[in-house]
């Protein structure tokens, strides 16, 4: 734990790492905020994987919310232009028909309750007025100013809307949302995928969907509502306005479920000693980012985020790690998920993870597969054994290949006649890095012994994975 020990703890922290912010340059460096919450998690900074995480960190929080620095009006500056024909109105807006539909804009935006990224896909209807047009692109170009902030869906959708509508005075504008936010693995029951059937089938992820309208899109007698949410259904695409405003929020991020009722956090009496250090540690990163930690709706997101972080701890887990309970049990015996596949081969799929990428700091989970051969005369091992193996390995800052590394050997150290473990994963660090979309995976492959040199072994076990997922595994 070095200087960051209880004995060390400094009451007075939070407000001056604040005082220190000031909001501008002199804010303490959101690295060393990080270097800060990793001590806390008992790493050790000069571990190879860890060295460059602080750099890596503060570099995605900075980007992530570069639109507190930018600003609407430069962007739509000069992008006005006059529309031919506009001049001699004949009929709606102009004689055109008015209505302008950009859809499948995808962006992501950083959560203001946890500070987990969420992806969005968002869809913006405007209907031309003044005779003046946007340039089609800038659309999405002022919509990721407003993602680009820490933000909550239905916010993010009045306050684009509400920019549009102010900068080039529409008739009328109209923006949906449709936004996906990762699962928290304390609400998620470790035997259970989490199934939200959504449009885009992703699983394991909270969906929601927001709109906001202005000027002609409100307006009853006018039909450019209806025409809107038609265009998006040509698209896959449906809505019904079915959220209530103010309590989205809550039910939005699974955070804050871990909330008291009064929004006076749970969490919060939880975090003490060292824990303290990280919480004035991410109000610093908040400050840092141009927010304002005392926002009503960030105040306990340091709790929150301090909460999810301290899930990976290194300590508390090798605490844990007395040696896994390994029950063994007759393999003959299937319970769910269990497959025989031949006399000596068995078989364990969708074993549930969420572990934290320890190059971004961001969860990534998924599920992990194992097979192995045994000894014909002792028992397979249990599907809850091989479930705290996985915990155990997963729960920790980690990267992929070396978690199924770690999970083959060790099943290989009880079993010792060869293992083979596929792990799938969705990373949420490549959405947030632009990289890829929300729903794409990564799988990883770790053998041993027989899986090595036995080609048709391998085949087998990746063939029950497949038909596994065919009728409803993980992807
Ligand atoms: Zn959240
Ligand atoms: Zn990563």
């Amino acid at each position: 734990m070095g200087a960051l020990d209880d004995g060390q703890f400094d009451a007075n922290v939070a407000e001056t790492a604040i005082v220190r912010g000031g909001g501008g340059s002199g804010a303490m460096e959101i690295e060393d905020a990080v270097r800060i919450l990793l001590i806390g998690l008992g790493e050790n900074l000069e571990r190879e994987g860890l060295r460059k995480t602080p750099l890596r960190v503060a570099k995605a929080f900075r980007e992530g919310t570069r639109g507190y620095g930018q600003k609407v009006k430069d962007i739509l500056q000069g992008a006005l232009f006059p529309e031919a024909g506009f001049d001699h109105v004949t009929g709606q807006a102009g004689g055109t028909g008015g209505l302008v539909v950009v859809r499948d804009i995808n962006l992501f935006s950083y959560c203001e309750s946890c500070l987990l990224p969420f992806s969005i896909r968002c869809h913006i209807g405007y209907v031309t007025s003044g005779k003046r047009v946007v340039g089609l692109s800038k659309l999405s170009r002022v919509a990721d100013i407003f993602a680009k902030r820490l933000q909550e869906p239905q916010r993010l959708a009045d306050e684009l809307s509400h920019a549009l509508q102010n900068s080039f005075t529409p008739a009328g504008v109209s923006v949906i949302l449709y936004c996906w936010h990762i699962q928290f693995p304390e609400v998620v029951k470790c035997d259970q995928i989490p199934w939200y059937p959504s449009e885009s089938g992703i699983q394991g992820w909270l969906q929601t969907s927001v709109c906001s309208r202005t000027g002609v899109f409100k307006d009853k007698n006018s039909s450019f509502w209806e025409e809107f949410k038609l265009l998006l259904k040509f698209r896959g695409a449906s809505f019904t306005l079915g959220n209530s405003r103010g309590t989205l929020a809550h039910a939005w991020c699974p955070s804050r479920s871990l909330d008291l009722p009064e929004g006076n956090g749970r969490i919060s009496s939880l975090l003490v000693g060292a824990q303290s250090e990280m919480l004035a540690a991410v109000t610093s990163i908040i400050w840092s980012l141009g927010e304002d930690p005392f926002r009503k709706e960030l105040v306990g997101t340091p709790a929150r985020y301090v909460h999810w972080l301290m899930k990976f701890k290194k300590s508390i887990l090798e605490m844990k790690n007395n040696g896994f309970l390994l029950h063994k049990t007759d393999p003959h015996e299937s319970s769910n998920g269990h497959v025989h596949i031949a006399d000596e081969m068995s078989t364990e799929l969708n074993l549930p993870f969420c572990a934290q990428c320890e190059h971004h700091l961001l969860p990534f989970h998924g599920v992990v597969h194992v097979g192995y051969f045994y000894d014909g005369e002792k028992k397979a091992i249990d599907r809850p054994a091989l479930q705290s193996m996985v915990q155990f390995f997963g729960c920790k800052l980690q990267v992929q290949e070396r978690l199924t590394k770690q999970i083959a050997q060790e099943v290989d150290s009880v079993t010792g006649k060869g293992v083979m473990v596929v792990v799938e994963a969705n990373h949420i660090c490549m959405i947030s890095r632009g990289i890829e979309k929300t729903g794409s995976s990564t799988a990883t492959i770790a053998v041993t012994g027989k899986f090595s040199s036995d080609a048709s072994a391998k085949a087998l076990f990746l063939e029950a994975i497949s038909r596994n997922a065919a009728s409803g595994g993980f992807f």
